[in-house]
């Protein structure tokens, strides 16, 4: 149980060079461990059957539900379902198709950028290093980390606005920035855990630590969240002793 772990305020230094405190992490793992059991092995809620199609949903998804990606896709899939297809894709037709997902001139721009350079650069292989993914266009880490961690079966942590959130509410980091969110993130978990880190945050960003409602009188980690809205949260956070009459 996490009430049984040691803590102490030492600083280790991890593989990566990076300092992380001893409380910290023995939380983060605590964390890991509960979320493994209510979600078990999740798996990426954007419909694909390759890495290009990840990579597609994937750009597709900023700014837009995975269940509206989804919706898009299958049609977008079947005029344009490989890399040398799409790198010859009339923009506007990408357009009409991707419409209802917001952003679309610039996704759609994007999706056809990416596909030449694939074509192009990679042998039609979409890559899998992170310095040849960012390369390419309308994909940041966040989106390179899915791939690794989803199709790749690499290291990647993605660092979207719920695990962000939940990485905050949860006491692992104060970053706002995401990548260094995703930094602090990778020196407390095994390699092997990061995606599915990820995923399973997501999943309960989604379900339970909602950003305006979050509902931590369900929450199977309220005892150990410093933002846990549940009194004994509250207690653990800022102990109080009442004063003797
Ligand atoms: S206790 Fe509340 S704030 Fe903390 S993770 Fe759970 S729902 Fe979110």
């Amino acid at each position: 149980m996490f009430g049984t772990v040691a803590v102490s305020k030492k600083q280790l230094t991890n593989k990566s060079g990076v300092k992380v405190n001893q409380k910290i992490l023995d939380r983060s793992s605590e964390i890991l461990s509960r979320l493994k059991n209510i979600y078990g092995a999740p798996i990426c809620e954007l419909t694909h059957e390759n890495a290009f199609q990840l990579l597609s949903a994937t750009i597709l998804s900023a700014q837009c539900t995975d269940a509206r990606v989804n919706m898009v896709t299958p049609a977008l899939f079947a005029e344009f379902p490989t890399a040398q297809k799409m790198a010859v894709a009339d923009v506007a037709r990408v357009e009409e198709l991707v419409r209802s997902t917001g952003f679309y001139a610039t996704k759609a721009k994007n999706l056809v950028g990416m596909a030449r350079n694939v074509m192009e650069r990679f042998n039609g292989e979409v890559p899998s290093e992170m310095e040849d993914l960012v390369t390419l266009p309308g994909v940041g880490r966040k989106t390179a980390n899915v791939l690794r961690s989803v199709v790749f079966d690499l290291p990647g942590l993605p660092v979207d606005t719920h695990v962000g959130r939940l990485s905050r509410r949860l006491g692992l980091t104060k970053e706002e920035d995401p990548v260094k969110v995703e930094y602090e993130l990778n020196a407390m978990f095994d390699p092997k855990d990061w995606g599915g880190f990820s995923l399973r945050l997501i999943l309960h960003g989604r379900r339970v630590c909602d950003a305006k409602k979050p509902k931590c009188d369900v929450c199977e980690l309220a005892d150990i969240c410093p933002s846990s809205e549940m009194p004994y949260g509250k207690l653990k956070v800022a102990p109080k002793t009442k004063k003797a009459k």
